[in-house]
C-alpha cells in the first residue's frame, strides 16, 4: 500500500486524512504514529507560513515526502479571529471546549446576518529534492449561538453550513469533505501535484 506522512498531531485533522486518503489506496501515517517527532512551533503570523514551517521541518527530519495542514476559522465580525490562533484561542491548555465558549461569549450580542466566517486550510507538500508547494481551500459559514451536532472536531459544532442546513458536526465524513475547506484544498493538491500523491 502506499503511504503519505502527514505533519499533525491533531487526532481529528488525522481521521479526516485517513478518510480522505483511503479511497486512493494510500495509507495515512501522522506525527501520532512517530512519537519521536516533536511537534512544530507554530511562529508563523499566516497560516502558509505555518503550514510550510511544519511540512519543511518534518520532511527534513524523516527525509520523506510529507504534508501538512495549517487551518483555522475567521469570523467578520471579530476582526478575522480567531484565525491562525484557533487551535489555541482560549489559551495554550488547548479545548475545543474552551475555544468554542470563547468565541460564543465574544459574539454574545452580535445579530445573526453579521455572524458571516469561513473555514481555511492551506496544505503544504514539502520533500527531498522537491520545491515546496501550498494549496488554499476555504469554506463559508455562520457562526450559530449554540453547538449542534456531535461529528467532526474543533469548531465544527458552530459552523452552521447555509447550502446543507446543518452545522459541520451533523455532516457525516463524506458530506464534509465533499464541501470543507480542507477538502477543498486536498481537491486542488491532487490536480497540481498528481505526479507526487
Ligand atoms: P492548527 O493545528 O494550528 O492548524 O489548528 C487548527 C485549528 O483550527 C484546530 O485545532 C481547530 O480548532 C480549527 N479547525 C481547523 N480545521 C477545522 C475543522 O475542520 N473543523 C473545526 N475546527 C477546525
Amino acid at each position: 500500500m502506499k503511504k503519505v506522512i502527514i505533519a499533525t498531531k491533531n487526532k481529528g485533522k488525522a481521521k479526516e486524512f485517513q478518510q480522505m486518503f483511503a479511497p486512493y489506496g494510500y495509507e495515512v501515517q501522522t506525527l501520532l504514529d512517530l512519537p519521536q517527532i516533536e511537534d512544530v512551533e507554530e511562529t508563523g503570523v499566516t497560516f502558509e507560513e505555518n503550514a510550510i514551517l511544519k511540512a519543511e521541518t518534518v520532511a527534513q527530519e524523516l527525509r520523506a515526502l510529507v504534508i501538512a495542514d495549517d487551518s483555522g476559522l475567521s469570523i467578520d465580525a471579530l476582526d478575522g479571529r480567531p484565525g491562525v490562533y484557533s487551535a489555541r484561542y482560549a489559551g495554550e491548555d488547548k479545548s475545543d471546549e474552551r475555544n468554542m465558549v470563547k468565541v460564543l461569549d465574544e459574539l454574545e450580542s452580535v445579530k445573526d446576518a453579521d455572524r458571516t466566517a469561513r473555514f481555511h486550510c492551506v496544505l503544504a507538500i514539502a520533500g527531498p529534492g522537491i520545491k515546496t508547494e501550498t494549496v488554499t481551500g476555504t469554506c463559508e459559514g455562520r457562526i450559530l449561538n449554540e453547538k449542534r451536532g456531535d461529528n467532526g472536531f474543533g469548531y465544527d459544532p458552530i459552523f452552521f453550513v447555509p447550502s446543507l442546513n446543518k452545522t459541520m458536526a451533523q455532516l457525516t465524513p463524506e458530506e464534509k469533505s465533499s464541501i470543507s475547506h480542507r477538502g477543498n484544498a486536498l481537491k486542488q493538491l491532487r490536480e497540481r501535484i498528481s505526479d507526487f500523491i
